[in-house]
């Protein structure tokens, strides 16, 4: 864990007041993308997801608040004090996380393909693309 930490780049990230903070290792690869969703749209996540070994979160989780709903797989995290979700638990890769590029200091998004994700229609989205996980 401390060894993949020690490569480079480390990107910082986190909330707006600074309560939530953490880091992630390696550039930012693979898919990128937005959703549709019913509270995707209303947070506008641009989703980043990434094996935890690749994350640090620099605060304790019991600081996190944590919203959920419908299967409860998902865990909304989000900074207590601004509001502002930097993360979270997405319910496709409950095992990995799930990391807002816009909460990353640093990343210019007109420079990203960000892909769509049709969330309105979860199970038949996430179907498709686990079919086409090979192009990733
Ligand atoms: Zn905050």
């Amino acid at each position: 864990m401390a060894s993949e930490f020690e490569k480079r780049p480390i990107h910082r990230g986190g909330c707006h007041c600074g309560r939530v903070t953490y880091e992630i290792v390696g550039p930012i690869d693979g898919r990128v993308s937005e959703c549709n969703c019913s509270i995707c749209t209303k947070k506008a996540y641009i989703h980043w997801i990434i094996p935890r070994e690749r994350f640090r979160l620099l605060t304790p989780w019991e600081d996190l608040a944590t919203y959920t709903f419908n299967t409860r797989v998902a865990k909304h995290h989000f900074c207590p004090k601004c509001g502002v979700a930097p993360f979270y638990i997405a319910r496709s890769d409950p095992d990995k996380i799930d990391v807002n590029l816009r909460c990353v200091e640093g990343v210019e998004l007109t420079s990203l393909k960000i892909r769509h994700f049709e969330g309105r229609n979860w199970e038949t989205a996430i179907a498709s693309e686990r079919d086409t996980a090979s192009e990733r």
